[in-house]
């Protein structure tokens, strides 16, 4: 067969993206080795994981993140966190401390440890005006439910009652317990729609 230097170049191409593919699945897969068989890692592998990992990354996020802080390492920081809402489970509200988007339900970050408290997790998921909204499209019978059980359920974009089925592999609802004013509003909704609490 007779390689023109037309038909070549291309075939090049081919070749050399499915080196880097390939290089890409060995990468990944030593650092997975490197994330099970290290004690300690040290700068020069902290790089090489961040950089190659990918979803890899996800369960070691945490200690990943842990080094790049230890080592001064921002820009690491930075990818990481890009790498965690891309394949991890982004939450819609960021963490004060480290900066991932990680404050899980019950208001841990899963990322650095730090707690919010529940105040903070109101104002940015716009826990009022949601909860506005859902006074006055939920039923009597749910309304009720919610005043028993003393708490809802919100999300970035909705809130739900407790004893809903709720699909929490795709959206993360983070419990808020009811204040007095909150259940009152609670009771004058049921009143106006006069029927008997
Ligand atoms: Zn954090």
């Amino acid at each position: 067969m007779i390689i023109t230097s037309s038909s070549y170049k291309p075939s090049l191409d081919t070749l050399i993206k499915r080196i880097n593919r390939h290089r890409r699945r060995i990468y990944k897969l030593i650092t997975a080795s490197l994330l099970e068989t290290l004690d300690k890692i040290t700068p020069e592998q902290l790089e090489f994981i961040i950089n190659y990992g990918e979803e890899v990354l996800v369960p070691h996020i945490s200690t990943l993140y842990s080094y790049a802080l230890e080592y001064g390492r921002e820009d690491l920081i930075g990818y990481l966190q890009y790498i965690w809402d891309r394949y991890g489970r982004k939450s819609p509200i960021q963490c004060p401390k480290c900066m991932f988007n990680s404050i899980m339900p019950d208001l841990s970050c899963i990322v650095c440890g730090y707690v919010v408290k529940e105040d903070y997790v109101r104002e940015k998921l716009g826990f009022d005006e949601k909860f506005r909204e859902y006074i006055l499209n939920a039923s009597v019978a749910e309304l009720r439910e919610v005043l028993d059980i003393g708490f809802v359920l919100v999300s970035e974009i909705d809130i739900r009652s407790p004893k809903e089925r709720i699909d929490l592999s795709t959206r993360l609802y983070f419990p808020i317990y009811l204040k007095p004013y909150e259940i009152n509003l609670i009771i004058e909704e049921i009143h106006s729609r006069k029927l008997p609490i």
